[in-house]
C-alpha cells in the first residue's frame, strides 16, 4: 500500500523545476538533509523513486552536469542513488553553498548549514523546506493521527532551520536526543500550513478537509452523546415527579390540587419522556420552563407531605 508521505512527496515530484534561485534552494535542502560523502563524492540514498529521480534533475540543472543515478541494496531493501557530485566538481558545489568539508579520525564529512544569503526570499525558503522534506520528512495520514517530523543529525542545521521555520511563522516542536534533531508538527493547522509552505497544496486542501471532517463528526458524537444524557437526566426527573403524583392520587387524590397543579400533573403522567418546555407547550395556557419546574417541585412537596398508612 502506498503510504501517506509517499503520496504528498509524489505531488511534490511533480512541481515543474526551473533553473531559478528556488531550484538552488532546493537542492540545498536535499543536500543538507541527505547527502553524505563517499570517496570525495556527495550522495544521497532514497527508497522513493520519484524523489530520486527529482534529485537528480535538480543537481543536473544546477551542476550542469550530468551526474548519475543508480538501484542499490542497503539493509536488504532497494535503495536508489544519485550522485550529485563527483571528485571533480565537489569543491566547487561546496563553494557554491559556502558549505565546508571537515575532516576527523580519517573521515570526511561536510559540516551542514544554511547561509542566510541562499534562502533569502520566501520562495526560497519554502523551496530548501521542500528539498529537506523530500529527503528527511514523513507524514501520518490525518485520518489515524496528526503528525509531521524531518529530522537531522546536524546540530547547526537544526538551529538555521529553527530560524527559517520561524520566519515562515511555522511553529514546530524541537527534539534532540542522541545527536538525532527532530522537528515535528502534532498540529493539523500547523501541518497543513506546512504542507501549503513546501507546494504541496492539494494534499494542504485535503489534509484541511479531512480536519474539518473529523472535527464535525467530534461535535456530532459530542452532541448526541450530551443528548443522551440530558433524556436520561429528563427520564430520572420524570419518575421522581410520577412517583409523587401517584401517591397524591392514591391518598387524597389529583381533584384536591388547584386546577394549575392538576393539569401538570395529567399532563406529566401522559408524557413521562418530554422535556420541561415541551410539556408546558401541551399546557392549556403555556407558561414558563421555570413556572413548570416549580408546580412540579410542589407536586413533589405534597406529595412528601402526605403521610401514607402503612
Ligand atoms: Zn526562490
Amino acid at each position: 500500500m502506498k503510504s501517506y508521505t509517499s503520496t504528498i512527496k509524489a505531488e511534490l515530484c511533480k512541481l515543474p523545476l526551473k533553473d531559478n534561485c528556488c531550484a538552488a534552494a532546493e537542492l540545498l535542502g536535499v543536500i543538507c538533509y541527505g547527502s553524505y560523502l563517499k570517496n570525495n563524492c556527495l550522495n544521497i540514498r532514497v527508497e522513493n523513486i520519484s524523489v530520486a529521480k527529482r534529485v537528480f534533475s535538480l543537481s543536473r540543472l544546477i551542476t550542469r552536469r550530468t551526474g548519475s543515478l543508480y538501484k542499490t541494496e542497503f539493509n536488504g531493501k532497494v535503495m536508489h542513488t544519485v550522485q550529485i557530485a563527483d571528485e571533480d566538481n565537489l569543491s566547487d558545489l561546496l563553494d557554491r553553498y559556502s558549505l565546508i568539508k571537515c575532516s576527523r579520525n580519517l573521515k570526511n564529512y561536510v559540516l551542514f548549514s544554511v547561509e542566510e544569503k541562499f534562502i533569502e526570499k520566501q520562495c526560497c525558503k519554502q523551496a530548501f523546506l521542500r528539498g529537506a522534506f523530500l529527503i528527511s520528512g514523513s507524514i501520518i495520514n490525518p485520518d489515524k493521527q496528526y503528525h509531521l517530523e524531518m529530522s537531522t543529525n546536524h546540530r547547526r542545521l537544526y538551529k538555521d532551520t529553527e530560524n527559517l521555520m520561524k520566519e515562515l511563522y511555522l511553529k514546530p516542536k524541537f527534539l534532540s536526543r542522541n545527536n538525532r534533531f527532530l522537528m515535528y508538527f502534532k498540529d493539523s493547522e500547523g501541518i497543513s500550513d506546512f504542507l501549503g509552505n513546501i507546494g504541496a497544496t492539494k494534499s494542504m486542501l485535503e489534509y484541511q478537509n479531512t480536519r474539518i471532517w473529523k472535527d464535525l463528526t467530534n461535535n456530532m458524537n459530542r452532541a448526541i452523546n450530551c443528548d443522551t444524557a440530558n433524556k436520561n437526566r429528563t427520564r430520572k426527573a420524570s419518575e421522581i415527579h410520577i412517583e409523587a403524583i401517584e401517591k397524591i392520587a392514591r391518598t387524597i387524590g389529583l381533584d384536591t390540587l388547584e386546577s394549575g397543579l392538576k393539569e401538570i400533573a395529567y399532563l406529566r403522567i401522559e408524557f413521562p419522556d418530554i422535556s420541561l418546555s415541551e410539556l408546558s407547550n401541551e399546557m392549556t395556557e403555556p407558561i414558563s420552563r421555570s413556572g413548570i419546574n416549580h408546580r412540579l417541585k410542589k407536586l413533589v412537596e405534597i406529595a412528601e407531605s402526605i403521610k401514607e398508612k402503612e
